[in-house]
């Protein structure tokens, strides 16, 4: 006598260890796999599995999405979860649980410990972790489809234009002034790339509000358009979003790009940042027409491409590369190396190498260094890397010019220009030619 055979779905963009627990679970198991969240998705509506085990870092769509929708009101009733994630940060297990997973298990894994929490949750014996609590609210909205128009508002035109990108914030975790920070700047995290009179903004910390007088001053009047690339939503990297003031100008129009939330749309997190527990005017006040959209692959500005890469931060955090005008610029911030936090092992050193890859060619790479090694002795597991991880990154990427940024709060100007000249030396002695310096706000630097 026969017994169907329960069926599992396997979700994950690595193809190695997508075959991996494909392998261990078909001995016992229907097993179908997808390549990332959105075929993941796709094919659950189709295949109506008993489990799917899910990857979390994915091209298109991540993990916590797929599970909001899994567990969704559009969702497969009674589906189990298991989140299978290289990620060990207590914040996405916690995040996991809340997104619908019934289950972490922290990659690389056993074989037998795979089998055994995929038995747990069906019950045929072997120890189950606690059931996760339903999740609390269906996830809706899913963010203003971008519209194209807007994407190609300025095309390029004739020739090349000119390409230049300017520090407005170069500050991590907290903003912080006194004069023994005033040369490195203590505004929050904020980068203006500019092509031609089209800005691209890289994260929207303290320093927006300055960028927003500038380009008020410079516009005078004319109407504006910029695109916003926000690589996640920690307060230092969203604290200068209701300060940048042609947000107020209805004749503006701005797209912000990122990804879906680890807990809903990414409207809805800008929405509640502006709540009025927190802001006395909300965001629907705002006069200027904003566009949420949330990347499910490369934009195509017209002007310039950009493509996105997920990075290891607690919760969701992705960096961006950008083509335009025949030359590459990548902003990576807030990252910490995946071999230093989960230890050297064939995953993590895979993993590193295709965040290396990711940036490989460009011009400038603009980076997170925020602790030396003695100060991350204390701070592992903060999402976050070391002058010695930059100086790492620099060889094995080989770009061109890399800026350091992302500086922790309690570095004054004197300890950074040595940890700085610290990482260009460890980059000479291991025979790179990167050109390494430390981000200043108000630094401004032709591409
Ligand atoms: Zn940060
Ligand atoms: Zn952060």
């Amino acid at each position: 006598m026969t017994e169907t055979r329960k069926k599992v779905l396997v979700v994950d963009d690595d193809e190695m260890l997508r075959d991996l627990a494909a392998d261990i679970l078909s001995a016992e198991f229907e097993v179908q796999t997808a390549r990332d969240g959105q075929e993941g998705w796709e094919k659950a509506q189709a295949w109506r599995p008993d489990l799917v085990v899910t990857d979390l870092m994915m091209p298109r769509m991540h993990g916590y999405e797929l599970c909001g929708l899994l567990k969704g009101p559009d969702g497969i009733p009674g589906v189990k979860i298991i989140v299978s994630s290289s990620k060990t940060f207590t914040t996405d297990v916690a995040q996991a649980r809340d997104a619908g997973a019934d289950d972490y298990l922290v990659k690389p894994y056993m074989p037998a410990e795979m089998l055994k929490r995929v038995r747990g949750l069906f019950g045929l014996g072997g120890a189950a972790t606690a059931p996760a609590p339903e999740p609390e609210m269906s996830i809706t909205g899913r963010g203003a489809a971008p519209d194209p128009e807007e994407l190609r508002a300025r095309p390029a035109g004739e020739g090349r234009l000119p390409v230049y990108v300017r520090f407005w914030g170069t500050r991590g975790s907290c903003p912080t002034s006194n004069a023994k920070v005033a040369g490195y700047g203590g505004n929050t995290a904020c980068v203006e790339l500019r092509v031609g009179d089209t800005p691209i903004i890289f994260d929207c910390g303290t320093g927006l509000r300055e960028l927003g007088d500038s380009l008020i001053a410079e516009f005078a009047g004319k109407p504006l358009q910029a695109h916003i690339f926000v690589g996640h939503t920690h307060w230092d990297h969203i604290q200068g979003f209701p300060f940048f003031t042609p947000f107020y100008n209805p004749k503006n129009k701005f797209n912000i790009f990122s990804v879906h939330g680890a807990h809903g749309s990414l409207g809805r997190i800008f929405t509640q940042s502006m709540s009025l527990d927190y802001f006395p005017i909300p965001l629907a006040s705002l006069g200027a027409k904003l566009g949420f959209v949330e990347m499910k692959g490369p934009v195509d500005l017209g002007v310039a491409k950009i493509s996105f890469q997920h990075l290891n931060h607690p919760g969701v955090c992705i960096g961006f590369r950008v083509e335009t005008q025949g030359k590459v610029v990548t902003y990576l911030s807030d990252h910490e190396p995946f071999s230093k936090l989960g230890g050297v092992s064939d995953l993590s050193l895979r993993q590193d190498a295709e965040i290396a890859a990711f940036a490989r060619g460009s011009d400038m790479v603009i980076r997170e260094a925020q602790y030396t090694e003695a100060e991350y002795a204390t701070r592992k597991g903060w999402g976050h890397a070391t002058y010695d991880d930059a100086a790492k990154f620099a060889l094995e990427s080989g770009v061109k010019r890399m800026a350091i940024t992302h500086h922790d709060p309690y570095h004054t100007d004197a300890m950074l220009d040595e940890n700085i000249a610290y990482c260009r030396g460890l980059i000479r002695q291991g025979g790179g030619k990167t050109d390494c310096f430390g981000a200043r706000e108000g630094m401004c630097i032709d591409i």
